[in-house]
């Protein structure tokens, strides 16, 4: 089993805002479920520290957003 990551964790990511790779950082933000209107608070993305666009959802983060969307 993957070890879960938490805030403040940082990786390496190529930003496709910046088209750069910047050292993305854990961070808990508000994120919208495609094709719906519901958004769900405090999941937590990975972060470019450059332009503040949302990189990535690790699996547990999906799995959250998942239970949104189908328990209404
Ligand atoms: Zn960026």
């Amino acid at each position: 089993m993957e070890a879960p990551w938490k805030a403040g964790d940082t990786v390496s990511a190529i930003c496709p805002h910046c088209s750069d790779l910047v050292t993305a950082q854990y961070a808990h933000r508000s994120v919208r479920i495609p094709r719906t209107r519901l958004s769900v608070r405090h999941v937590l993305v990975s972060v470019c520290p450059t332009c503040d666009a949302m990189l990535a959802l690790p699996r547990q983060s999906m799995a959250q957003l998942r239970e949104v969307s189908v328990g209404k």
